[in-house]
């Protein structure tokens, strides 16, 4: 623990934790602002807390599952239903990562008076950025996955200074998720905030992306996207394909040669804190957990498949309204 002023402090600062998962929730909770967010040497958004402005109220800590001994895990395969599903819709199904039910679902919340909270690719900074959604146009942009940490300190901090009625959906990694669910439960809010997390590899380091992407621009001989897909389906589904737009020049990579892929699948560039994730491990805080779905059934399939998780009735309630939009097989069905 560190000491300050005569009293322990009771932050994300004490070294006897682990490492960080980035996801920022600690800055939006603090209740005296003492906490910022910078992105480290090593690529990778981490929490700098003031000493002098932090009144060791000890709930950045938490919002954290790092800190969390009784993180519950779940070990009932009974109380989860799973399905594998590919939209109908095609032009929903080819920009999507795998099946594009995140797009239905964002839609289907849109329509129930939630707001969404997502994540889209800032083209200026080449980085991902949380935005919040109020019709179908701004979540298009969510559309793909980015696979790396997700800037999400200023749209948590609307989310949490919101004490309307208001709805939200929140998408995010699994160490995101929890941390909105803790604060959900700790401040009675879990009725109006739906919580979707993704079957998560872990996130590579931003240095990794910003040189892949210098390395791009180099070859594509242009100083901006205006459009980047990190599994564009250009190739087909399997073959993690990264396609970028500038003007009308257009570059796309294949997984064979691409060297953000060889080193984001080889394990080496990841979040420190990825490496013991227990998050990912647990459906208990999450409503509905996205994935891909692979496996013998779906090798040949090139359009993409969806996993979909239910791990709650309200998850499921949500999922039922939209099942007419998808081809869709029950592989585990709740008892
Ligand atoms: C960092 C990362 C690692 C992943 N690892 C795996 C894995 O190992 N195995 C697996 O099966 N699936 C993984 N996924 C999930 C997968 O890529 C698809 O998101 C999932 O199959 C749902 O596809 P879709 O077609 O419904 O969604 P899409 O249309 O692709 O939408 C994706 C959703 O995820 C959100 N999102 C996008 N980028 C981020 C981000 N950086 N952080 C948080 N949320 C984001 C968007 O807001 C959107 O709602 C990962 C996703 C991310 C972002």
């Amino acid at each position: 623990m560190l000491k300050h002023k005569g009293i322990f402090m009771n932050n994300i600062t004490d070294k006897t934790v682990k490492n960080c998962t980035s996801c920022q929730l600690c800055f939006a909770v603090c209740p005296t602002e003492a906490i910022r967010i910078e992105l480290d040497k090593d690529g990778f958004y981490v929490p700098v807390v003031d000493d002098n402005m932090c009144i060791s109220c000890g709930l950045c800590k938490e919002s954290c599952y790092k800190y969390d001994e009784k993180i519950i895990m779940t070990y009932d395969e009974q109380s989860i239903s799973i399905y594998a599903v590919q939209s109908i819709d095609k032009k929903i199904l080819n920009s999507s990562t795998s099946g594009g039910v995140a797009s239905h679902i964002a839609i289907e919340c849109l329509k129930q008076g939630y707001k969404v909270i997502g994540v889209a690719y800032d083209n200026d900074r080449d980085i991902a950025i949380n935005k919040i959604a109020t019709n179908e146009k701004e979540i298009e942009s969510f559309k793909g996955s980015k696979y790396m940490q997700s800037y999400t300190e200023k749209v948590f901090k609307v989310l949490l200074k919101d004490q309307t009625d208001q709805k939200y959906v929140v998408f995010g990694t699994s160490c995101q998720i929890y941390a909105i669910k803790k604060y959900a439960e700790r401040t009675n809010q879990n009725g109006r905030l739906l919580l979707i997390d993704i079957f998560c590899h872990g996130c590579p380091s931003l240095n990794l992306w910003t040189k892949y992407v210098k390395y791009i621009k180099q070859k594509m001989n242009v100083d901006k996207f205006d459009g980047v897909e990190f599994r564009s389906k250009i190739h087909g589904w399997h073959e993690f394909s990264h396609y970028f737009i500038s003007d009308n020049i257009k570059f796309k990579s294949k997984k064979i040669n691409d060297p953000f892929f060889t080193f984001f699948f080889d394990n080496n560039v990841l979040c420190k804190a990825c490496y013991d994730c227990k998050s990912r491990s647990t459906l208990e805080y999450t409503d509905i957990r996205l994935g891909d779905f692979w496996g013998a059934e779906y090798a040949l399939n090139t359009e993409g498949v969806s996993a979909v998780v239910l791990s709650s009735d309200r998850g499921k309630g949500l999922f039922d309204n939209i099942k007419n939009k998808f081809i869709l097989k029950s592989i585990l069905s709740k008892k």
